[in-house]
């Protein structure tokens, strides 16, 4: 279901939809060859997404992807987001069949954001960002930099709002080869496809991503699959051992 259609119909209306289009192809999948990590549901296979064959596997019932459950598992086994102290998490552009469940399990002091999104309670721009400075214990930001026009200038703000002990979880696509490319002279829609990966992306990132982090002083860890999970894991989960890094970024020294 497109993503716009968000904008345009009542938050009640688009529920319902998604949610019945959702069952109707779970029926299609389900089996007990696989077990969705996210929601549970038994699958005799994932669902190819976008793309024919194989695919990005994903869960028709949640709609989740292979990078979704990478960094599901890493935040409830490696992190202390749900020990049950209370903490302020602040969510940007958070993950439809995700938020529900962050907000169940974190309360109150968990915060969806989004910047044009009519699903969230608060916008945050992040190259305008008026939220006080160390005011979050725990940023998660899954593929919004590439969005944002100014992106080193986002990654200080996600610093500036970090507690001191804080960390942010950050996944961005990466479609270029070498390093990052962005060529701001590149603006419609088929340009920014081809070079980018996808219409509304402003630059195409590549390998020296953890760098362009540390460059704005956040200390950077790099997760892949196959450092937290063992081969069996790895393929009940139908993730790629050395793909869909997770950025795990802390206030570096200064
Ligand atoms: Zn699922």
């Amino acid at each position: 279901m497109p993503y716009h259609l968000a904008h345009y119909l009542p938050k009640p209306i688009y529920e319902l939809i998604w949610t019945l289009r959702n069952q109707a192809q779970t029926l299609v999948y389900q089996g007990k060859t696989f077990t969705c990590p996210i929601c549970h549901t038994g699958l005799r296979k994932y669902m190819a997404y976008r793309s024919k064959g194989e695919g990005n596997p994903t869960c028709p019932r949640c709609r989740t992807s292979r990078r979704h459950r990478h960094y599901w598992h890493y935040v409830n086994q490696f992190t202390d987001l749900f020990d049950g102290r209370r903490k302020q998490v602040l969510h940007l552009a958070p993950e439809h069949y995700l938020e529900p469940i962050f907000r169940k399990r974190l309360g109150k002091d968990y915060v969806p954001a989004g910047y044009n999104d009519p699903r969230v309670r608060k916008t945050i721009d992040l190259n305008n960002v008026d939220e006080p400075a160390e005011s979050y214990d725990v940023i998660i930001c899954n593929h919004v930099l590439e969005h944002v026009p100014d992106d080193l200038k986002a990654m200080r703000e996600i610093r500036r709002m970090l507690k001191p002990d804080g960390w942010a979880l950050i996944t961005v696509p990466q479609f270029a080869k070498g390093n990052t490319f962005e060529d701001p002279s590149l603006t419609s829609r088929e340009e920014r496809t081809r070079h980018y990966g996808q219409w509304d992306h402003l630059r195409a990132y590549g390998s020296d991503f953890a760098d362009r982090l540390r460059s704005q002083g956040l200390a950077v860890e790099v997760i892949y699959p196959k450092d937290i999970l063992n081969q069996q894991e790895i393929e009940a989960m139908r993730l790629k051992a050395g793909e869909d890094p997770l950025f795990i970024a802390r206030k570096a020294a200064a």
